[in-house]
C-alpha cells in the first residue's frame, strides 16, 4: 500500500503516529511561513503542515504543489492547538506534520472548482459535470451518492440472501420481442442480417428460471429500452429484479416492504439520510381508488387534498357544464383547497386553470366558500357558477368534500380520463405551491387491482396494462372473450412521493391462457411464433410465480433527495442519449460495418 491511512480516519488518539497519507490538493494556505494543505481523498479531508526550516525538500513540493495535484506525504500526527480546532471535520482535532513529499500526478487546472459546491452561485452546468464526470466523482455530492447507491443495494442484497434467493445473471445479448419499449439492437457478425436486443429487462429469462426450479431469484440488472431520457428515466438504468414461485401477491409486496424499510433504515444509520416514513405499514390501495382520489396511478401520499366524486351529488342538477358531461357518459369530480381563498390568489387560479387545459380539460370552475350569512342561512360563496346552481346542490358538494369558510372547491366534469388527468395534475400543482409537502417524509404505497388491459385500444386491439405476461383473475377469465376492459389482473406498483419505483405481477404460467393473451392483444402468427420459447416452457411444468422490479435510480433520487436519476448515476446519459464522458455515441470504422454487413445510409 502507498498509504497507512486515509485522509478520513487519524483523530487524536493517533497523535505521534508515523503516517503516510495520499490524496488530491484541496485548498492551500501559506500563512507565517508555513504552509497548509488540506489533502482530500474518497474519505475525508487532513490538513498537513509543511515548515520550511525543519523540513526544506518537502516545503518545496507544497510549493509546487497545486489543486488536484496528486500529493504523497510522511510524516508525524500531531494534535492541533485548541483555536486551531476545526470541529466541522473529523479529523479536524490534527494536523499532520510532514517530513517528505512526493508529486504522484500533476494536475491541469480543472474546468471547475471541485469544493466549490456547496456555494449554489458556483454551481457546475451539468454537461460539464458529466463530461469531466471523473472530476465530478470528487466532489461530495457525487461521492456520498455513490457510497449510498452502494450501501442501499448492498442492504438489497443481504436481504435477500437471507432469504435464501440466488443472484443470477442473465444474458445481455438477447432476442427482441415486441414488448412496450423500443429495442436497442447489436448486429450479429456470426450471422450476418440478424441482431441480438440489449434486454428491456430480464421478464422472459426469470420466469423461465422458475420453469427451471430456482424458486427465488434476484439480480441488479441493466435495462435497455432506446426511449427518450427524462429526468427520472434513463434509456440504461438498473433494476433490482426479482422472482419467486409458489407464492402470492401478498407475499411479494411484503418482501418489497421489507426491502424498502432494509434500505431506508440502512442509508438512515450510515448518515446518507434523514427521512421518516408516513406509515407504520405500506398501504395497499386498489387502483380505482387511487385514480379516483388523485387522478395518477403514482399519488403523492405526502399530503391528503383527495378528489372527490360528485357525479350523483350534481346529477340534474341544471349547470349544462355538469349535466353535458354526465349525459355523454362522463363525470364530475371536485376537490376543495383548505384556506384556498386567501392563498390563491386570482392570477394564480388563471395560471391553474391553463395548466388543467394542458390535460385536455375545457376550463376550471370554482366556487370560493365563504362565511355564513348573518341569519345562519347557508354560505356566502362566490363564484360564476353560482347562478347555475341551486344552493342546496351547493351545499351538498361542500359537505360531501367537507369545505368550510375560506376554502375553494375546483371542479374538473368531462369524460373520466380527462377529468382524472387534469385534476390529478392540478392536485400535485397544489402541493407544491402550498407548500403541503414535507420533504423530509417519504410516503411509500402500493397500488394493486390493476385492470389488466389499458383503458384505450391500440390500433383496435386491447395493450397490456402492465406487460403480457401478467397473471388475469382467476374469476375474470370469462370476461376476455366479452368484456375485456372489465378484467381485472394482479399486477401491483410500487410508488413513492409521486414517483412509480417498482412494478409486477403474479404471472401467467398456463399456455392456454398465454395463448388467449396473445389473441386479444393482436399478436400475429409471426408475432407469437416470437414467443415459443415462453409457450413451450409451459408445457413443462411450470410452478405458479410471480415478482417485482424495483427501479434502483428512481428510488435512490427520491431517498437522497435529489432532481433526477443523473445525480444517483455514475456516468449518466444526456437527454438526447449520449455519454459526455467518453463521448457516445460515435462513429465506427469502415471495416467493422463491413465484417457485420451493415452500409450506412443516413449520414448523420
Ligand atoms: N419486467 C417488469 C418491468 O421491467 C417488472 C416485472 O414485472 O417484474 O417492468
Amino acid at each position: 500500500m502507498l498509504r497507512t491511512h486515509t485522509c478520513g480516519e487519524l483523530d487524536a488518539l493517533a497523535k505521534g503516529t508515523d503516517v503516510t497519507l495520499a490524496g488530491w490538493v484541496g485548498s492551500r494556505r501559506d500563512h507565517g511561513g508555513l504552509i497548509f494543505i488540506d489533502l482530500r481523498d474518497r474519505y475525508g479531508i487532513t490538513q498537513v503542515v509543511f515548515h520550511p526550516d525543519k523540513n526544506p525538500k518537502a516545503y518545496d513540493i507544497a510549493n509546487k504543489a497545486r489543486p488536484e495535484h496528486v500529493l504523497l506525504v510522511r510524516g508525524t500526527v500531531l494534535k492541533r492547538p485548541d483555536e486551531m480546532v476545526n470541529e466541522k471535520i473529523p479529523t479536524g482535532t490534527i494536523e499532520v506534520e510532514v517530513m517528505s513529499a512526493e508529486i504522484l500526478s500533476p494536475a491541469k487546472t480543472p474546468p471547475f472548482e471541485i469544493e466549490a459546491e456547496t456555494e449554489p452561485e458556483k454551481e457546475v452546468n451539468e454537461e460539464r459535470r458529466m463530461q469531466y464526470r471523473y472530476l465530478d466523482l470528487r466532489r461530495s455530492r457525487m461521492k456520498r451518492n455513490m457510497a449510498a447507491r452502494n450501501a442501499a443495494v448492498f442492504s438489497f442484497r443481504s436481504v435477500l440472501q437471507a432469504e435464501k434467493f440466488l443472484e443470477i445473471e442473465t444474458p445481455l445479448l438477447t432476442k427482441s420481442t415486441p414488448e412496450g419499449a423500443r429495442d436497442y439492437l447489436v448486429p450479429s457478425r456470426q450471422h450476418p442480417g440478424m441482431f441480438y436486443s440489449l434486454p428491456q429487462s430480464p421478464q422472459q429469462y426469470k420466469q423461465l428460471l422458475m420453469v427451471g426450479g430456482i424458486d427465488r431469484y434476484f439480480q441488479v440488472a441493466k435495462c435497455l429500452r432506446d426511449e427518450d431520457t427524462r429526468g427520472d428515466r434513463q434509456a440504461e438504468f438498473t433494476q433490482l429484479d426479482i422472482e419467486l414461485s409458489f407464492v402470492e401477491r401478498d407475499d411479494v409486496l411484503n418482501l418489497v416492504e421489507r426491502l424498502i424499510r432494509t434500505c431506508i433504515t440502512t442509508l438512515s444509520e450510515k448518515g446518507f439520510i434523514k427521512k421518516r416514513l408516513l406509515y407504520q405499514q405500506f398501504p395497499r390501495i386498489p387502483y380505482d381508488e387511487v385514480m379516483l382520489k388523485y387522478g395518477v396511478d403514482k399519488p403523492d401520499l405526502r399530503f391528503g387534498m383527495e378528489i372527490y366524486d360528485i357525479t350523483e351529488t350534481v346529477r340534474g342538477c341544471g349547470f349544462s357544464v355538469f349535466t353535458d358531461a354526465i349525459s355523454l357518459g362522463g363525470v364530475v369530480r371536485a376537490l376543495c383547497i383548505g384556506g384556498g381563498v386567501s392563498r390563491l390568489t386570482r392570477s394564480a387560479i388563471d395560471e391553474l386553470t391553463e395548466l388543467v387545459r394542458k390535460y385536455g380539460a375545457k376550463g376550471l370552475a370554482f366556487i370560493k366558500v365563504k362565511e355564513k350569512r348573518n341569519d345562519g342561512s347557508g354560505f356566502e360563496n362566490e363564484s360564476p357558477i353560482l347562478k347555475y346552481l341551486d344552493d342546496d346542490v351547493v351545499q351538498r358538494i361542500i359537505t360531501q368534500l367537507q369545505a368550510t369558510s375560506g376554502d375553494i372547491i375546483f371542479f374538473g366534469a368531462d369524460a373520466r380520463g380527462i377529468v382524472q388527468e387534469s385534476l390529478g395534475q392540478l392536485r400535485a400543482e397544489l402541493g407544491k405551491r402550498l407548500d403541503l409537502i414535507d420533504p423530509d417524509v417519504l410516503a411509500p404505497a402500493f397500488v394493486i387491482d390493476f385492470p389488466l388491459f389499458e383503458p384505450d385500444r391500440e390500433n383496435g386491439h386491447y395493450a397490456p396494462m402492465h406487460h403480457m405476461f401478467t397473471m388475469p383473475r382467476s374469476e375474470d377469465l370469462a370476461l376476455l372473450d366479452t368484456d375485456p376492459h372489465r378484467v381485472k389482473s394482479w399486477q401491483y406498483d410500487t410508488v413513492m412521493n409521486g414517483y412509480e419505483i417498482g412494478g409486477g405481477s403474479i404471472r401467467i404460467h398456463r399456455k392456454d391462457i398465454q395463448e388467449k393473451i396473445f389473441e386479444r392483444i393482436g399478436f400475429s402468427e409471426e408475432r407469437r411464433a416470437m414467443f415459443t420459447h415462453m409457450l413451450e416452457a409451459f408445457e413443462y411444468g411450470a410452478p405458479p410465480h410471480g415478482g417485482i422490479a424495483l427501479g434502483i435510480d428512481r428510488l435512490l433520487m427520491i431517498l437522497l433527495g435529489e432532481p433526477s436519476i443523473r445525480e444517483v448515476i455514475a456516468f449518466p446519459k444526456t437527454g438526447d442519449g449520449r455519454d459526455l464522458t467518453v463521448g457516445a455515441p460515435n462513429n465506427v470504422e469502415q471495416s467493422q460495418l463491413k465484417e457485420l454487413g451493415l452500409k450506412i445510409h443516413v449520414k448523420p
